[in-house]
């Protein structure tokens, strides 16, 4: 019988249209199916929608095929030719779908009967929202103008079954409530190189979760007695908690359980408990309903800090009921767990590593993101994903975080798990490795080379001291700015930058001013609102717009500095004048010490980070305005390519080996060493063993990196020949394609 293609896309324009009433979504899909079956005279047409959350392609509706497979039929992306349709986002024509090796056979589905296959998917934009597929007995019997007939019809649906996806999703939500299982579940994620962590999955803060539920089926105590004791025990574990972080983190946890602490002595949160056990409510529920009404009143609280919160009040209602069952907890609260997560400010990183989380799984974010250095100095594994299956597991479920690959195991089997566990006995350092480290670093010809310490938070200082590093080449003074609730003062500053400089190994300690923005974001400072904060008020343009804090930051380092070799950085410094500009306001600084006659270093070395492409364009000048220079490779790789060091879409793109950045490096190494400038390289590529070769070749002799990377750089200094890695740049620097350049590096 005669396929009418032309008056199958009238009917479903009509089709569609009617959608847009109240038409039920089965109703509506099954006459889809039906419709087009029957117009291009097939056997079978089907619909598949895809579930983003899964990603797999759920069957919706059939004309032709077992009904009973509808709702139950699951291909993952990729999963015989329906999947790789969806997968690939291309049509697939096929005289004999029994011939494509691709072809999955469903038992009992029925397809065992038909030959012609054609698969379309429908997309919608960038959505992708399913496939349509048509299947008939006769070998070949769709044509290339069927294609393109059924190709028009899933555009034409493209937008109604968009539609239909929202619903169906919105559904599921409904009925289900729960997650979904998933069983060996491997995504691929950023790897950020900080570790290997295995645990339990604790979903924080995404819309599942905001509501507080009893969910353990234990005994809890039953009276006012009871609750009393559980509250006494509660504020004697969260002070002590704030004790441990005051002694372990003291540069940036000042009164980081602050919420909790307030809460529990406010009698209207305690008291309001107390007023409900008394009017006849179990504690446990007393705990549950107060918990609750308050997460509600910060949630929608118009003030972002108390927003915050909602998290703090959380933690604080688990601990309240675990007392109240008298179980004995000695570890943390999410000892065990890994921790996943829309996004984490930096001062909820440091409250769940104190109560011993294992790792992290944030969604979206990048190697060289602050909240990854940040988490690398707290020793918490951290992976990145864009895949929002990790919305989707259940509290609790197994998981696997291989940050230092990327690798996100879900629910692993036994096989995974095993390698993992070998691994992880593997993993830590031994005494031995650590007794073999230098006190200095050598090339195999006897250059000498420095190896200095990226210091983020001051307990860094005990890995600088353990891998023997020879000096501090970077202090981000930035996190106890960004964890504490306000700016600290002179004197608290001071009291961090003395610590420092008095704890530091080796004589050289840089400390960088504040590097605010970007991902840096102050809370506290709400009142700027940027559409690109990495293009904006960040770092040195903060500073020297908001002066006064610049001069108290200032003030605090050249006193802490008195008596030593004090080395001070500016960050994102864009041209000469910005050095010019600092210099006056640090030369200032000195004259007000020393007309108040405040103990103080009078001769700091003046140094700038060259991170902005603008600045290694006029690096010469700015060598021979500066006393040092340090090459910031984070920002730099991300400034001069234009992509994003924290989003992970473009990650892809993220990379040091590209001909523009190894030759923006050569251009400040020899504008340096044309100056006699000294110059040295902070990035996070410092620690790169795969790189040190040619930045070696290209002449730079002070690395500085995070302290526990100076093993391994320090091993492959030492077999590097300092002719040859001049030989290597030189080759390298004449290749023009990124391809060629990592080619290059794989082969060498
Ligand atoms: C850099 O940009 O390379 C750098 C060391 O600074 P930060 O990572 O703090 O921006
Ligand atoms: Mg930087």
């Amino acid at each position: 019988m005669k396929k009418d293609n032309v008056e199958l896309i009238c009917s479903i324009s009509e089709l569609s249209n009617l959608f847009k009433g109240k038409a039920n979504i089965q109703g509506f899909l099954s006459k889809v199916t039906s419709t087009i079956a029957g117009h291009m005279n097939c056997d079978s047409c089907s619909v598949f929608i895809l579930d983003d959350l899964t990603d797999e392609l759920i069957l919706e509706a059939t004309e032709g095929l077992n009904k009973d497979f509808i709702g139950k039929l699951r291909l993952k992306s990729g999963e015989g030719l329906t999947g790789l349709a969806m997968k690939e986002e291309k049509s697939i024509l096929e005289k004999d779908g029994l011939d494509n090796p691709q072809f999955r056979q469903i038992e009992g589905f029925g397809e065992e009967a038909y030959k012609s296959f054609l698969a379309v998917p429908i997309l919608s934009g960038l959505s992708k929202i399913g496939v349509v597929v048509l299947e008939h007995r006769q070998k070949d019997f769709f044509n290339i103008n069927d294609q393109l007939a059924i190709k028009a019809i899933a555009s034409q649906l493209a937008t109604t079954l968009e539609n239909v996806k929202l619903l169906i999703s919105i559904d599921e939500i409904k009925v289900t409530e729960q997650r979904i299982v998933i069983g060996n579940l491997h995504i691929k994620g950023i790897a950020t190189d900080s570790g290997i962590a295995c645990g339990k999955a604790f979903l924080m803060g995404d819309s599942h979760n905001t509501i507080f539920l009893n969910a353990e089926d234990i005994e809890y105590g039953r009276d006012l007695k009871d609750f009393e004791e559980s509250l006494g025990n509660t504020v004697l574990q969260v002070e002590e908690l704030q004790q441990l972080m005051e002694r372990e983190h003291s540069d940036v946890a000042s009164m980081i359980f602050g919420t909790h602490l307030l809460m529990l002595s406010d009698s209207s949160f305690s008291g309001e408990m107390l007023n409900l056990i008394n009017t006849g409510d179990e504690p446990a529920q007393a705990v549950v309903t107060t918990v609750n009404k308050y997460i509600s009143i910060f949630k929608e609280s118009n003030n972002p800090r108390l927003q915050e919160k909602v998290q703090d009040i959380k933690d604080l209602g688990h601990r309240l009921l675990r007392n109240l069952s008298h179980k004995v907890y000695e570890e943390g609260d999410y000892s065990q767990q890994i921790v996943v997560a829309r996004e984490l400010l930096p001062s909820e990183l440091i409250k769940i590593t104190a109560q011993d989380a294992e790792g992290l799984v944030l969604f979206g974010g990048g190697a060289t993101a602050h909240i990854t250095i940040l988490a690398k100095s707290l020793g918490v594994p951290i992976i990145f994903t864009d895949d929002r299956r990790i919305f989707s597991i259940t509290e609790n479920t197994e998981m696997i975080v291989d940050a230092n690959q990327g690798h996100l195991f879900i629910n692993p089997d036994k096989g995974t798990k095993r390698k993992y566990e070998r691994h992880s006995a593997s993993a830590s350092i031994s005494e031995e490795e650590i007794s073999r480290i230098k006190e200095t670093t050598a090339t195999e010809d006897g250059v000498s080379v420095k190896l200095l310490a990226n210091i983020n938070l001051l307990s860094d200082l005990k890995n600088a001291w353990l891998f023997k590093a020879q000096g501090v080449g970077l202090y981000r003074s930035e996190f106890p700015f960004i964890i504490r609730n306000n700016f600290p003062s002179e004197e608290e500053q001071f009291q961090i930058y003395r610590k420092l400089i008095n704890d530091s190994p080796g004589d050289e300690i840089t400390l960088r001013t504040l590097d605010i923005g970007g991902d840096k974001i102050l809370s506290y400072m709400k009142d700027i609102e940027e559409e690109n904060p990495f293009l904006g008020l960040r770092a040195i343009r903060f500073l020297l717009k908001n002066k006064n804090i610049l001069i108290t930051q200032l003030k605090a380092m050249l006193r802490a500095g008195a008596g030593k070799d004090l080395r001070i950085m500016f960050p994102l410094v864009s041209s000469l004048d910005d050095l010019l500009m600092a210099k006056v306001v640090v030369r200032q600084c000195l004259e007000e010490l020393k007309r108040d006659k405040v103990e103080h270093n009078s001769t700091p070395r003046i140094g700038v980070m060259i991170e902005l492409p603008s600045a290694v364009m006029v690096i010469e000048e700015i060598c021979r305005e500066a006393d040092f220079v340090s090459i910031g490779t984070n920002d730099l790789v991300q400034y001069l390519i234009g992509v994003d060091r924290s989003n992970d879409h473009v990650a892809w793109l993220y990379t040091a080996k590209h001909p523009a950045v190894l030759r923006a490096l050569k251009a400040i190494v020899d504008g340096a060493l044309k100056t006699k400038c000294d110059v040295s390289i902070c990035g996070n590529i410092a620690g790169d063993s795969k790189l040190v070769k040619v930045l070696i070749g290209m002449g730079l002799r002070k690395f500085s990196m995070n302290p526990v990377k100076i093993p391994i750089i320090q091993q492959a200094i030492e077999s590097i020949d300092t002719e040859k890695a001049v030989q290597m740049t030189e080759e390298l620097l004449k290749l023009g394609t990124v391809s060629e350049v990592e080619d290059y590096f794989r082969k060498n």
